[in-house]
């Protein structure tokens, strides 16, 4: 339900054309249609870029999916999309109508759409202001046929520029944050800024997830430290933000990045996928 309606004594529940006389904007009325077909909206975020934020993004995605969940991957970085890379979709094209977009079907229940399926070439670059892109993500989220979704789990690019902001906007305040960092990054100012960028706006933090945290040595398969560690735990005590959980540096998941797979699809099994699922379950835990 929308603000304006929340303080309406119909309390909802009205067609389009009395929202429309009521003197909502009928693309409006079509966003807040769309969304309130999806359950759950989860914006992932990061600080910087490389902390492995869309590869995170890609294995939540697979994750929740595998655990028969119905889930939309939106990737809403304009400027460099890696979601089809990570996924092995480059080169598809979703159908698109007059009104609407296919998003592109990854398994039985993962669908994706990036500005990846949208650009000519790789090597095109997109050189847009602000409201252009604002107008980009809204289509994005408006004009896909995402059906009902139990997640959204949209991939932003790092910082806390337009794209963010935008997807945050028009998500609403029903959507909730994940931010990823990696362990040496914790004690500097970006995750930080990212947590204050979600209070502006508004957006509950559903968590904090600590990538590339530790090492698993390809050979024995044994973890090693690398950084110091704790220091999750330590930002989520002093921020009072949850601490999701740890991914830690495995060989395979670049592996995975690089060539395209799943890496929670091919190593449903593995320490890393064990940890991947221990930061779905409060995700899971919000449909339960
Ligand atoms: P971002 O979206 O934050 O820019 P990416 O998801 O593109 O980062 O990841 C950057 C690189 O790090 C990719 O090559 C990816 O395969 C790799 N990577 C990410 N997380 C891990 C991990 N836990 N273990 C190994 N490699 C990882």
């Amino acid at each position: 339900m929308s603000e304006s309606c929340k303080s309406c004594s119909q309390q909802g529940g009205c067609t389009s054309e009395q929202q429309e006389a009521c003197g909502k904007k009928p693309e409006d009325i079509e966003l807040e249609n769309r969304l309130s077909r999806i359950k759950h909206k989860i914006v992932v975020l990061s600080g910087k870029g490389g902390v492995g934020k869309s590869t995170v993004s890609a294995n939540i995605a697979v994750s929740l999916a595998n655990a028969g969940k119905r889930v939309g991957l939106l990737d809403v970085d304009v400027h460099g999309p890696s979601i089809p890379r990570l996924l092995s979709l480059k080169g598809q094209q979703p159908q698109v109508d007059q009104d609407s977009m296919e998003p592109i079907q990854w398994s039985k229940n993962l669908w994706v759409m990036s500005m990846g399926f949208l650009l000519p070439s790789d090597s095109d670059a997109v050189i847009w202001r602000g409201p252009v892109k604002m107008g980009v993500i809204r289509q994005f989220i408006q004009n896909v046929s995402w059906g009902d979704l139990d997640y959204l789990i949209v991939d932003c690019p790092p910082g806390t520029g337009d794209e963010p902001l935008s997807a945050l906007q028009l998500l609403g305040k029903d959507s909730k944050a994940v931010i990823v960092t990696t362990p040496q990054l914790l004690a500097i100012d970006d995750v930080r800024r990212s947590i204050t960028f979600c209070k502006q706006v508004e957006t509950p933090i559903l968590g904090l997830v600590e990538n590339m945290s530790g090492f698993v040595c390809p050979e024995c398969g044994a973890e090693h430290k690398v950084f110091n560690t704790g220091a999750g735990e330590k930002l989520s005590l002093e921020t009072g933000i949850n601490y999701l959980g740890r991914i830690p540096f495995d060989p395979d998941m670049a592996r995975a990045g690089d060539e395209g797979f799943s890496y929670v699809k091919v190593y449903p099994e593995s320490e890393t996928a064990k940890f991947v699922q221990k930061i779905i379950e409060p995700m899971l835990a919000l449909d339960a």
